[in-house]
Formats: C-alpha cells, structure tokens, sequence
C-alpha cells in the first residue's frame, strides 16, 4: 500500500520534471511548485520562486489585472480556457506564452494548477508570414499588397481633409541589361541598393513600395505639387552617383511619372494607371526625369521649379534691375515722382517680369533680400539723380506683404535712406489694401513707426481690396493709388467712372492724394481731369523706363501742361 503511494508520487513527480510544458501550482498568491521546464523558461530557480513569488512577479505589469480576474474566476472554481501573457525572465527580457490554469486543492485547501506554453517560435512564425504576405521579400519595401491598403488609408484621409497627395511610378531605365549581362543575383542586390537610396529621399508618412521587378511606387500623402515635384526630382538626384555592386560600378536612371490625386483620379486602380502613363511620357522624353499625368503640371511646376533655384543665385549674380514708371502731377503735368518696378534678366529666359516671379518669391522667403534690395537701390538711384540737380519729390517702392510683416523691416527701411542719403520724405512705400488690413493693430504699429520717419504711405491697387474707411481714417496713408481695372474703361463703362469718381472724392475728403494706375488714353486722362484726380500713371505718357532713360525724362519733362496738348493734336478732347 504504502509503496504504491510512493509509486505514485515519484512517478507524478518524474512526469512533471519531464514534461516540455511549464507546470505550477499556485497558492495563496504564491508558487507552491513550479517544474524545471518553467524554472528553465523564467531563468529563476525554483528555490527563489517557490513559496516566494507569484504570477506578479513575472507577468508585464500591463497585464495585472487581466491575471487578477483569471485568478478569481479559478478560486470561485471556474475552469480556465488557455489565454495569452507575456512572461518577464528573470534577466528582464519578455516573451509570449499561453497559460491554462484550472482549480485545484493543496493539503486540503483551495489552490490552482497550470501550465504555460512558450509560444515565441510560433508568434516569430505568424510575423514572419504576415511579412511575405505585405513586404517584398528582396528589398524589404512593402509590397502591391500592402500598398493598396496604403493607398485606400491615403484615400480616406485626403477625402476627410481636402487634401492633396501624390503617387509616383518609378521605373528603372533599361535595367533588364544589368540582369542580362551580369546575372540575376547582381540585379537583386542593386535593387537593393537602389530601395535604400530612394528610401532617404521619402518622410516618415510616405510609402516606398516595390511593384515588382523594376518598378516602385512612391505615395506621399498630404503634399502640394512642387513638393511632390521636389520629390521626383530628388530621386532622379539620389540615383545619379554610380552604385557600387558586386564589383562594379553601376549606374541606374530612374523616369518617374506622378499622378495627383484628386485631380488625376480618385481610386487606386486610376491613380496607379495614370502615373505610369506619366512614367512612359517621361521615358519618350528622355529617360532619367519626371512627368506629371497632367500635361499643364509640367510647365508650370517645372518653371516654378527653374525659378525657385534660379531666384536663389539671382541676387548675388546681379541679376536683377529696376525700371522706373513717372508719376504725373495732373494740373502742371510734371513728373514729380517715379515709381520703380523690378526685372529679373535671367541668363537663360530673358527679362522676367515681376508677376512671374515676385509670387514665388514670396512663397520661398526669397522676397526679404530681394525686397531689401530693392529699397536700397531705388533710394540709390532717386538720390543720384537729385544729386544731378534732377527735381524728385517721390520715390515709390512696392512692398510685398510678406516683406512688410518681416521683424525690423522699420530698421530696413531706415538703413536704406541712411545709406543713399535720402530724405525720408521723398521714400513712398507702395503697399496694397490686403497688406494692410492683415492684422491691422500689428500693421497700423508699423505704419506708425515709418510714419514718424517721415516715410510716405501709398495703397496700392486701391479698390480690389476691402478697405474700411474707419481704418483708412486711422491709418497715416498719403495716397491712394486707383486700381487699373477701374480705369481701363472708363470712357465706356459708367460703373467704372462712379466708383473713379467716388475715390477721387473720397480721398478728398480724407485729405489723401489720389493716383490714377494705367492711364493708357488721353480720353481717360480727360475724364480724370474732369474728376480732380490729382495724379496719373501709364502707358499714355510712358511705360517704365531703365534708369538712363528716365534721367532724359526727368530732365525734359515733356508731359507739362500745355506743351503735350500741343504736341498730341489727335486727342480731341483737349485739342
Ligand atoms: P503695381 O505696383 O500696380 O505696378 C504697376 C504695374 O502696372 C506695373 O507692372 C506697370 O508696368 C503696369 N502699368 C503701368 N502703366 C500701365 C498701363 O498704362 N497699362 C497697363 N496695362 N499696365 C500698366 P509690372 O512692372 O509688371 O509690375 C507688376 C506688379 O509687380 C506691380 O504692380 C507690383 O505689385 C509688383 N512689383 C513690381 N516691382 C516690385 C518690387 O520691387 N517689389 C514688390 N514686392 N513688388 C513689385
Ligand atoms: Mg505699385
Ligand atoms: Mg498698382
């Protein structure tokens, strides 16, 4: 009798030390037994775990209380189904396993036994074929799989937000040779290299998926079109320094075709198609660049493009000049000012005209030193030529918003006088109604500030914009000058003399001068003499000049009063 109990018992005893699951029995919150299987698991021994820890020592602390309703269910004698922790080993590493505990009793009192199963190997394998089924096995990069549920997310956030994303097809020019002569396994690896290379060139938020072969997609969520631009250029960029493979020096030229979406489809099967169309425009016109889908895309991004670089070098090449537009005193018909006006001539494209590229420049940042620039040469000027004895009461320079806004641009514009020497006073700063209404308690501080430099304020455009007059009022603006659409019809269209009109008596009224832009005919000067408009600028007396043309003007002045009647017969009116 009594051998076959210890029959039994070491028999028990020998089952549990040779089992290749981990065995415990628990009690009281502690270890009563653990087998050397689960002893090699957790890295204690069982002398330091026995009657010493219990499951909160070695279960991730995130996971306490799912272990405290596990144990509860077992002391009320609920027999447990297998559900899954993660251990902590002795030397603090984690791992997963499954735990199945069921109720059980220990010298007469209420206990659990258990086993736990390591289940590293098997969530190593789920991972790993849940990598084969979304990332290319070669290059690591995801795959078409993947990528499709990328694009459907990038779909899904776009229509949410409004925005704007881009997808680029990459394919490698003639890379079907580098197989050919030098074998598949060389191929790989400069595919490779390749993902590497254009992998530096995405953000964190971008997809670089592998097609297949030589082909790889490029999805960049939440991005305007130069900067997708941007992108496709700086892939071509990436892969233009040779790659070094098995050997040899290898050199790749990617073509690169970009749909945008909305605009170029709204699903993937669309976008995807469209890009590689754009691809194949791109490698008919010359392999190694990029093409947008739609054709308008490739001018204007690729100007823009040309001109953001080119802008850069602009100034220190000199590049720039300033032409001047007279300002025409209407009663005398004298040239009592001049207003300069900017030039790009660029080496390549010829003179560039500042609509062209002022917005550019404003979007770069490249305005402040373009504008500073400006201000400093127009003052230049305007004091050499009163140096010549040349009579000028106004120079008027054009301040882009951005530039206006630019912390010390008071300092700016006092340097610029310091260094020419010119009188404040004859420095009018052209600024548009948009300029200034922005943040108008921040603008009227700096308006104030010139102002007590004695620097002149100009509205610009004036008309386009929306002006309160309660601001108009409070503001120290000198001049409004009448927006050229208002004055381009002015013998025919009513609408247009009203609101000519309105101004001109307006500004009376507020004791601002007023300007009338684009004055082409001499019909529509007549009108704005009739008008009282004080003064005009055009065509009609002279489009800007460079500087050496506008010496002549200043010294001849061949607009005064009288003397032009004479001199242009066929403008009935005055004749
Ligand atoms: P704006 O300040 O309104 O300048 C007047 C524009 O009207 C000039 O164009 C001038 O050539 C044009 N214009 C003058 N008279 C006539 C006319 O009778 N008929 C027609 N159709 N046009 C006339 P431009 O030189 O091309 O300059 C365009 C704009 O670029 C300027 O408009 C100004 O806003 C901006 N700009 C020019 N120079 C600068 C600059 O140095 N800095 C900044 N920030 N902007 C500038
Ligand atoms: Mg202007
Ligand atoms: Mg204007």
């Amino acid at each position: 009798m009594t051998g076959e109990v210890v029959d039994r018992a070491s028999l028990f005893r020998a089952t549990m030390e040779a089992a290749q699951v981990g065995i415990f029995v628990m009690q009281d919150g502690v270890f009563r037994y653990v087998n050397p299987c689960l002893v090699d698991m957790l890295g204690f021994s069982s002398e330091e775990m026995v009657d010493r820890m219990g499951p909160f020592d070695v279960v991730v602390p995130q996971q306490h209380e799912a272990v405290r309703r596990e144990l509860a269910a077992r002391l009320a004698g609920e027999p447990g189904v297998p559900y899954e922790l993660q251990l902590v080993r002795k030397d603090g590493t984690v791992f997963p396993v499954t735990v199945q505990g069921s109720p059980s009793e220990l010298d007469g009192r209420p206990a659990a036994v258990g086993t736990v199963v390591d289940i590293s190997r098997q969530k190593a394998a789920e991972r790993k074929i849940r990598e084969l089924a979304d990332f290319d096995a070669l290059t690591g990069l995801p795959n078409r799989r993947l990528l499709h549920d990328r694009i459907n997310q990038m779909i899904a956030v776009a229509e949410r937000c409004q925005g704007n994303s881009a997808l680029l097809f990459i394919d490698l020019d003639h890379f079907k040779r580098v197989n050919d002569s030098l074998g598949h396994s060389v191929g790989d690896d400069l595919l490779c290299a390749v993902a590497q290379r254009f992998q530096t060139v995405v953000r964190k938020v971008d997809t670089l998926a592998r097609l297949g072969g030589d082909e790889f997609i490029v999805l960049l969520p939440e991005i305007s079109t130069p900067a997708a631009a941007d992108v496709a250029r700086r892939l071509l960029e990436v892969s233009a320094q040779p790659f070094s493979v098995a050997g040899h020096a290898l050199t790749v030229t990617p073509s690169v075709g970009i749909a945008l979406y909305p605009q170029d489809g709204k699903d993937i099967d669309t976008l995807l198609k469209n890009a590689d169309t754009a691809m194949y425009k791109a490698k008919e016109l010359g392999r190694n660049s990029f093409q947008f889908y739609a054709a308008e895309m490739n001018t204007a991004t690729l100007e823009r493009l040309m001109m953001e670089s080119s802008l850069r070098r602009a100034l220190t090449d000199d590049e720039f000049e300033l032409h001047y537009q007279p300002l025409i005193d209407l009663p005398s018909g004298e040239i009592v000012g001049v207003e300069a006006l900017i030039r790009w001539r660029h080496k390549d494209l010829g003179l560039i005209m500042p609509d062209r590229f002022i917005p550019v420049a404003e979007d770069t940042g490249m305005i402040n030193p373009i504008g500073d620039w400006v201000l400093c040469e127009a003052c230049r000027q305007a004091q050499a030529w009163i140096d010549e004895g040349l009579s000028l009461q106004t120079m008027a320079v054009n301040v882009a918003p951005v530039q206006f806004r630019q912390a010390g641009f008071v300092e700016v514009v006092a340097g610029a006088l310091g260094a020419s020497g010119l009188a404040a006073g004859r420095l009018e700063l052209e600024l548009t109604e948009r300029t200034v209404m922005h943040d108008a308690e921040v603008t009227l501080g700096t308006l104030s500030a010139l102002h007590r430099m004695g620097v002149c304020l100009a509205l610009d455009d004036f008309g386009t914009g929306y002006s309160s007059l309660a601001y108009l009022k409070r503001f120290p603006v000198g001049k409004l000058k009448i927006d050229r659409s208002f004055i381009r019809d002015l013998e025919i269209d009513a609408d247009d003399r009203a609101i000519a009109s309105t101004i001109v008596s307006m500004g009376r009224n507020l004791r601002l001068k007023v300007l009338a832009e684009g004055v082409e005919s001499a019909e529509q000067l007549e009108l704005l003499r009739t008008m009282n408009c004080q003064m005009a600028q055009g065509y009609h007396f002279s489009r800007p000049v460079d500087a050496a043309r506008m010496t002549e003007l200043l010294r001849d002045q061949p607009f005064l009063y009288g003397i032009e009647s004479w001199k242009k017969p066929e403008s009935g009116s005055m004749a």
